[in-house]
């Protein structure tokens, strides 16, 4: 074969793919041929190196022929428009099988079909079995469809080769497709078998029945794979647990993940725990088609969890015991301690003899110790279940380290060293603080200091650090010549129970809690407390603490007990007092006063005496048995109606226990073992009815003064409109109602931006009306330093000037 018939097979091959039948197109083209020309026969065929293909024919039944037989090969020879006239005396042609017989062809004529790379692919041709001849038109007619066939078979392969591309493109990606899905399909189960190695693996059909369950997950139940199969997830669970099991599908069934602990059902029905997960798998449309549980069983590990919860619980519950018990064994111990201090006292104020008045002194000291280390027992439990309590109260500085030094200087003269106090003239007389405490603690270290020192001196140095708007930082150094610390107990010399020496606790006594103590106290106060020492040298210790300046408060007991002694009125007192110590205690205190005093053992009797005598005044323990003083003074003021003063005599010295006692309506308290003056103070302030009278028709301006109210700000204000004036306190009553509720609420929860916006917002109408803002502004701050103990203590003192602010501008209104 010649090169170029083997190029054009190239082509006619390349069309050869055309072996779908005839388009509707084609055949038109070789219908419309066959018209033009006036034929009956019209073929469109491609040629290859055998046969000749018809792709459109008219008039033929055959779909091809061979090419020897074929008349069309002559014009693929002929390469251009061949019309052959006279079949029967063509050479070519008339031998070939289509020309023989009645009906064989007499007429031919062919056109070929050039593809674009100029072969001949085949062609278009007409016959007839009857002569004839094209005319010029025709035979143009005839070349011009011949090209439209040829264009519209160009057009075909192009269209077949560009989906071929695409097909080839398509196979190729579906193949890579294929195998990434078998890729992810193999990992996927060389996962569920690697996690069902080492964990519970179920699988549920979407209705929640098991239709595979691997041996760890059937072994956690107590079941085996097989008997797993087919039942319904609800069987292993809890009938409490069942009703929400349904929801629990359907959230699966959305294609929700669940994970989390779960309590099931083992077969011999105890409880199991197991951390799960629940994982629906999707099919190709998003419907969850299973969904695929791993657990492992946790139920040790909860049950350990429960157990340790448990302990913990009953470890809270045995530390409140603790404290309640500790709490009651040490009012046990100071009632009577109490008593016998007392009794001690008022003996050593009759005795002469010097030697009873040295045993009785023997006695008191003994007494006084014992006080301070039951105390001091009472204190650590405090602070280790943090009920402790720091007031925040005006207080004078100076007379506090007064009373200090004059309590401890006496024991420094009898050991014959020198006791001296140095104050910076920068240290403010009035501060805002816990006085107890802070005396507390000085006492501790000077204490120390006395005891631990024979010879030489003991100091106590109190400076001003620093002083910004808000606070004044004070340092107190308490400096001795005494027997000193080894360096190496220095580090520990503030851990509870040490001792610096075994020698020195069997020679000096002491419990070794007082640092501890005076550590923790100076800590809850925002300070810090430190130590140098020098074995054989001396010590010094010293403790920094912020506090508040304060203002002198108005004195109404001073010029109540002075205005008392003046007065010949007899007081009548009710005291209700369980223990008979106590009774006789109070009954000698009071002996040489003016005073008509009666008892009664419990709430119940002091009701009953209180209804049968009036009294100025009622004392109230509080432990009594029967009705205990709360539930006697709810019965005082709610069912009698009385307004008369009730005293607490409270044993533990809890600030929360005083504000309980306020809170139930009674006046005032007194913390047990109490002092003579201090009971004489609380009943001249509290139970003188003419030193009452007295109060009542003072002038309004005293009033005024008594309830620190400048009545001037609100004239100022209202240029002399009193209407405006009664319009604005009435306004002022109203707010401060509203602020108590809300700052309750704030302080229930610790919620310290509230505290200082409310307590912000009332500050301006305390300004209106003339009242001091002085504690609003601290409770501001102590917000800010959220510290709710304080906060707590200055809004009760807030409360407690309230009480006298409003009655006295109800009082103005009414005018
Ligand atoms: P207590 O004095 O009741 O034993 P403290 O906690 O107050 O308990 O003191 C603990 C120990 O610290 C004391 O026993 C003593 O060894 C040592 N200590 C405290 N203050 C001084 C001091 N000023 N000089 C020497 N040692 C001291």
């Amino acid at each position: 074969m010649k090169a170029k018939e083997i190029d054009r097979l190239k082509t006619v091959l390349s069309y050869n793919i055309l072996d779908t039948p005839a388009e509707e197109d084609l055949d038109k083209i070789a219908e419309l041929i066959a018209m033009v020309c006036e034929v009956p026969i019209a073929i469109i065929s491609i040629i290859d190196d055998r046969r000749q293909w018809y792709k459109a024919k008219v008039g033929v039944d055959n779909d091809e022929v061979p090419v020897e037989d074929s008349f069309c090969q002559f014009t693929l020879i002929e390469d251009r428009f061949l019309e052959i006239t006279a079949v029967q005396d063509d050479e070519r042609v008339k031998g070939k099988p289509a020309a023989q017989g009645v009906d064989g062809l007499k007429f031919y004529a062919g056109v070929p079909l050039k593809a674009p790379d100029g072969h001949n692919i085949g062609t278009a041709c007409v016959a007839s079995s009857k002569p004839h001849k094209l005319t010029e038109k025709q035979k143009k007619a005839f070349e011009l469809l011949a090209d439209q066939a040829m264009t519209l078979i160009d057009a075909k392969r192009s269209n077949q080769i560009l989906g071929d591309e695409l097909k080839t493109i398509l196979d190729r990606q579906k193949s890579i497709l294929k195998k990434s899905i078998k890729q992810k399909e193999s990992e996927f189960n060389a996962l569920i078998q690697a996690i069902s190695l080492s964990n519970a693996l179920v699988q549920f059909n979407p209705d929640g029945t098991i239709f595979e369950a691997n041996q760890i997950f059937a072994s956690y139940l107590g079941f085996t794979s097989e008997e797993l199969r087919g039942i319904h997830h609800d069987e292993l669970l809890f009938e409490e647990d069942r009703k929400n099991n349904k929801a629990f599908w359907e959230s699966l069934n959305q294609g929700n993940f669940k994970s989390g602990q779960m309590k099931r059902k083992h077969r011999s029905g105890k409880e199991i725990w197991l951390l799960a997960t629940y994982n629906p798998i999707l099919d190709s449309e998003g419907k969850v088609f299973k969904i695929i549980k791993i657990a492992q069983e946790i139920t040790s590990s909860i049950e350990s969890r429960k157990a340790l919860q448990k302990a913990k619980d009953d470890a809270i519950q045995l530390n409140i015991q603790k404290d309640n018990f500790l709490a009651n064994v040490s009012h046990e111990l100071r009632t009577p301690l109490h008593a016998i201090l007392g009794f001690t006292k008022l003996l050593l104020e009759e005795e002469t003899d010097t030697i009873k008045t040295e045993y009785l002194n023997a006695v008191k000291t003994a007494g006084d110790n014992l006080l301070f280390t039951v105390n001091d027992i009472l204190d650590l439990s405090k602070i280790e279940s943090g009920t402790i309590l720091i007031e925040q109260l005006e207080f004078d500085l100076h007379q506090l380290i007064h009373e200090v030094a004059s309590f401890l200087k006496i024991k420094a003269v009898q050991k014959k060293i020198s006791f001296t106090v140095e104050i910076d003239a920068e240290v403010p007389k009035w501060i805002i603080g816990d006085k107890n405490r802070l005396g507390q603690i000085l006492i501790n270290l000077i204490g120390n200091g006395i005891k631990f020192t024979d010879k030489g001196y003991v100091k106590l140095k109190l400076e001003r650090v620093r002083e910004n708007t808000s606070q004044v930082i004070l340092k107190f150094r308490i400096q001795d010549t005494g027997i000193g610390i080894a360096l190496e107990k220095l580090s520990m010399i503030f851990d509870r129970f040490s001792q610096s020496d075994e020698k020195i606790s069997r020679r000096f006594g002491g419990t070794g809690l007082g640092l501890n103590i005076s550590k923790s106290l100076v800590e809850k106060m925002d300070g810090t407390i430190e130590v140098s020492s020098k074995e054989g040298l001396g010590s010094e210790f010293s403790f920094t603490i912020p506090f508040q300046r304060g203002q002198q408060p108005i004195e109404k007991s001073k010029e109540a007990a002075v205005s008392f002694t003046q007065s010949k009125q007899v007081i009548k007192i009710l005291l209700c007092e369980d223990n008979e110590i106590n009774q006789a205690l109070v009954k000698t205190l009071l002996r040489p006063a003016n005073f008509d005093l009666v008892i009664a053992s419990n709430g119940e009797e002091g009701i009953q005496r209180f209804q049968e005598m009036d009294f100025d005044l009622v004392l109230m323990d509080i432990q009594m048995p029967i009705m205990d003083g709360y539930q006697t003074t709810i019965y005082l003021r709610e069912k009698l109606h009385t307004q008369v003063p009730i005293i607490a005599l409270t044993a533990n010295y809890m600030l929360k226990e005083k504000q309980k006692c306020l809170e139930l309506g009674m006046n005032d308290y007194l913390s047990k073992p109490f002092k003579k003056e201090e009971l004489f103070e609380k009943i001249y302030l509290w139970g003188d009815s003419v030193n009452k009278k007295q109060l009542i028709t003072k002038t309004e301006e005293d009033q005024a003064a008594e309830a620190s109210v400048d009545l001037n700000v609100l004239k100022e204000y209202s240029c002399g409109d009193e209407a405006f004036e009664h319009e604005m306190m009435q306004m002022f009553i109203g707010q401060v109602e509203k602020w108590k509720t809300a700052m309750d609420n704030h302080m229930a929860i610790a919620d310290f931006k509230n505290i200082a916006d409310s307590t912000h917002k009332m500050k301006s109408s305390f300004g209106v009306v003339g009242a001091d803002t002085k504690d609003l502004i601290n409770l501001e701050d102590l917000a800010e330093l959220e510290d709710i103990a304080g906060i707590e203590a200055v809004y009760s003192r807030v409360i407690q000037y309230l009480k006298i602010v409003i009655p006295f501008l109800e009082n103005k209104m009414k005018k």
